[in-house]
């Protein structure tokens, strides 16, 4: 693998650029692999990475149907946090932010990771009950977070509106100075190049049709449209078409599909220092690097397949962005889009094995998964590896929507981005 550094940028930039490397290789399939990752997602390619890297797992591929990086990797508003109320939430996403600390430096890859700091807005007294039980419990659990006053929020962001005279005067805020936010196709091109050096097949235009399997009901195979795999080992992270890949193998999952949309402004000086979320008026918002406002909306109240949304829904979460920061009510919006996400019943994930031997599933990140990445790669890749769980994804089984241990983050914040 060619090393990213300082005296490779100088070298070549004298020879005009023109000694890099393909980052990653483009192979054929092979007939047969010890395991098979669907999706080439950041969760797909980083479990291929850590699986290589951490368990030696070297004859395996990643399986993927579009390009690296075209789901929801690449469609993200990339915000980075672990502030979640329960323990086994915290336990997982703090496990990716510790993990986020430090992948540029394991990948030798920039993902411009940015601890600038998640605030969360308390609009209501339930807001604000519900916030400071957050703080509480994540501090007993060794992640930051604090409270903050409207005029400590400010101070924190000035464009801030906290006067009021607004529909939903702001309260407080919680605040993760530790959360943030990654560059998301890096990340993805990060884990590719990672994983490819380390011998990992990563095969594109490459749709898994069909799971095999054998008398026994365990995985033997999988179908694509680039001709049968033979393998004993399949992990699918396919994000918003879980349902439909676990269903080629005939499990059924409590998953419900919906658009999330997002928007970017046109680019302007550095204006906005964190990123800041506002749960009951429905709204998101960053600054990227290029000087673009990162925007994100909620779900779409349909389920649907198509990677696009209503427009009724960017449009009420800009009135809520012109309500929170007035100065930016003139500026023109250049893009929206859309991805697909899954939705569980506790809005939380479902990252193990599956009733098929062989067959593992990583999903129902919803509309919060791109934080988690390194964290549900690392231990998605550990339970294929030794085909048992995690100690960290034990809790989120798939058998806890038949036996009720649910981890309703859904109930205890409405929403999980
Ligand atoms: C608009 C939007 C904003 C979001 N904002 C945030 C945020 O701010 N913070 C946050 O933490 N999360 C956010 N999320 C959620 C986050 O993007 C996802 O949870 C996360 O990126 C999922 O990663 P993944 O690798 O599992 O999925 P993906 O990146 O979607 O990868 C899955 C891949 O599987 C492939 N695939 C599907 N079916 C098949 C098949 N049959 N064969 C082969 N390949 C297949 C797809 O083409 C896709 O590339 C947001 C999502 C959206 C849509």
């Amino acid at each position: 693998m060619q090393r990213f550094s300082a005296f490779q940028l100088f070298k070549q930039g004298l020879s005009g650029q023109s000694g890099w490397k393909p980052q990653w290789r483009s192979p054929e399939p092979k007939p047969a692999y010890d395991a098979v990752i669907v999706g080439g997602g950041g969760h797909g390619l980083g479990a291929a990475y850590y699986l290589a890297k951490q368990h030696g797992m070297r004859n395996i591929a990643i399986l993927e149907k579009g390009w690296l990086g075209g789901g929801n990797t690449g469609r993200n508003t990339t915000i980075i946090r672990s502030n979640y109320l329960f323990d086994e939430s915290a336990g997982l996403y703090d496990h990716a932010v510790k993990l986020w600390e430090g992948l540029s430096q394991e990948l030798n890859y920039n993902v411009m990771f940015s601890q600038r700091g998640v605030m969360m807005l308390a609009h209501t007294v339930h807001d604000v009950q519900v916030f400071k039980r957050h703080v509480h419990a994540n501090r007993a659990n060794g992640v930051d977070n604090e409270w903050l006053t409207p005029e400590e929020a400010k101070a924190y962001c000035p464009p801030l509106n906290i006067s009021d005279n607004m529909r939903y005067p702001i309260l407080g805020a919680a605040l993760q100075r530790r959360g943030g936010t990654a560059r998301h196709d890096a990340v993805a091109w990060g884990y590719a190049r990672a994983a490819d050096s380390l011998g990992v097949d990563i095969i594109e235009n490459c749709e898994v049709t069909g799971i095999r399997r054998n008398a026994a009901g365990a995985v033997e195979a999988v179908e694509t449209t680039r001709g049968v795999i033979k393998t004993p080992k399949v992990g699918v992270s396919a994000a918003g078409h879980t349902s439909v890949v676990l269903g080629m193998a005939g499990v059924r999952l409590p998953l419900e599909s919906y658009p999330l949309q997002a928007l970017v402004s046109e680019p302007i000086k550095p204006i906005f220092p964190c990123v800041v979320m506002s749960n009951t008026i429905h709204a998101y918002i960053s600054q990227s690097d290029k000087g673009e406002l990162v925007i994100g909306a909620g779900t779409d109240i349909y389920t649907s397949y198509t990677q696009r949304g209503g427009l009724h829904i960017p449009q009420h979460t800009l009135e809520a962005i012109c309500e929170l920061f007035p100065a930016f009510r003139r500026m023109k919006m250049l893009r929206n889009w859309g991805g697909i996400v899954d939705v569980t019943p506790d809005r939380s994930p479902i990252v193990g094995k599956t009733p098929v031997p062989g067959l593992y599933v990583n999903c129902g990140w919803g509309t919060g998964g791109f934080k988690a990445t390194p964290g549900a790669a690392h231990t998605l890749a550990w339970t294929i590896a030794k085909d048992e769980p995690h100690p960290i994804n034990a809790p989120f089984t798939l058998e806890r929507f038949r036996d009720g241990h649910l981890i309703d983050e859904a109930a205890a914040a409405a929403v999980a981005h």
